[in-house]
């Protein structure tokens, strides 16, 4: 499927409910009521809009949230998309808390890899990132069971929502080296206004320059469907820099995303989206859902406002990173 501006679209991201155990404060600040988790869309109904996705060539999808361990019907959905062969690649970013017991049978049901957010390694610190005391231990037991359960690959993800000091890029860097995943550098996305800042592209790459002694060289594909750009430390080992407000990815952008109440959001950063699930809900097939998926599809614009863009309407909980 492509878009007006050439670019295949082959990627979809669900976000199959609004619900979270944390409330990060460039996410979703304050404890809050979900509206939808007990309006979720039932499996039936992500099974026909994927088999729409599906008719018009998407190969991969990522499973997020809000947090997606909360959505109740999570095994009954993996077991049925693993069962259609339609994805090359069945991937989950998830906060991690509610992984340990789960990963091991999530792997046999058909997920393949698995993203794990985690902005500090020291407690306190980690507190404040989540928005909740005592969580850190059970985060780093989601890690080890990941790690454990032979995923294609565990990334984590650490969103750089502020400036770092030399010491704590150093501390960081120590786990980097150490653990077996794949460890990416978000770039703070404005979806709490400007309440945040962090390094750009650049400073970070300086910063982890001067940190480890050494330039940062490039490197060549590590598996997987995001825009992430890699480059190896001193060691050799790769680490991944998504910036998309300072180096704009959106040429190359190949995915679109599902809210958890059923809309098609073309972009990330902007607040364009396309009802799904009212066509679904009204007995639409998926052969015609999927022609208004291709016709939704051309209104996908040809770029984000890249930093000072205005802060987009729908939340990043509500949208699913
Ligand atoms: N709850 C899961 C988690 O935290 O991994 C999945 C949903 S979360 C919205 C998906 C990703 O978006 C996480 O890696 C999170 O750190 C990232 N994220 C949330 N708000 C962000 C923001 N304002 N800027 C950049 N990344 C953000
Ligand atoms: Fe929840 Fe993930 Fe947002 Fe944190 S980043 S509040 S874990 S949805």
């Amino acid at each position: 499927m492509k878009d007006a501006w050439g670019r295949t679209i082959e990627y979809v991201r669900l976000s199959l409910t609004d619900a979270c155990n944390f409330c990060c404060p460039y996410c979703r600040p304050a404890e809050i009521t979900p509206q939808s988790q007990h309006q979720l869309l039932s499996v039936d109904e992500w099974m026909t809009i994927l088999g729409a996705f599906h008719q018009v060539g998407v190969k991969a999808v990522r499973l997020t949230g809000g947090e997606p361990l909360l959505y109740p019907h999570i095994e009954e959905l993996l077991e049925r998309i693993k069962a259609t062969g339609w994805f090359e690649d069945i991937s989950m970013t998830t906060n991690g808390s509610l992984l340990s017991s789960r990963a091991q049978r999530l792997k046999k049901l058909g997920l393949n890899r698995v993203n794990i957010s985690l902005d500090s390694l020291e407690s306190e610190a980690f507190a404040t990132c989540v928005g909740k005391e005592g969580q850190l231990e059970s985060v780093l037991e989601g890690i080890r069971s990941a790690i454990n359960a032979n995923f294609k690959s565990v990334k984590i993800n650490t969103v750089l929502s502020r400036y770092w000091s030399d010491e704590e890029v150093k501390s960081l860097l120590q786990y980097v080296e150490k653990w077996p995943v794949v460890w990416r550098f978000i770039e703070y996305m404005p979806f709490q206004g400007d309440a945040f800042h962090g390094p750009t592209f650049d400073e970070w790459k300086a910063q982890l320059e001067r940190v480890s002694g050494g330039p940062l060289t490039e490197v060549h594909s590590i598996y997987g469907f995001g825009p992430a750009t890699y480059l190896a430390l001193p060691s050799g080992k790769a680490v991944g820099f998504i910036f998309s407000m300072s180096h704009s990815y959106c040429d190359t952008c190949n995915r679109v995303r599902l809210t958890s109440d059923g809309q098609m959001r073309l972009c990330l950063l902007r607040d364009d989206e396309a009802d799904l699930v009212s066509l679904v809900r009204n007995g639409a097939t998926a052969e015609a859902l999927a022609e208004h998926i291709e016709r939704a599809l051309q209104r996908k614009q040809e770029r984000h406002d890249g930093i000072g863009m205005d802060k987009p309407e729908r939340p990043m909980w509500r949208i699913g990173g």
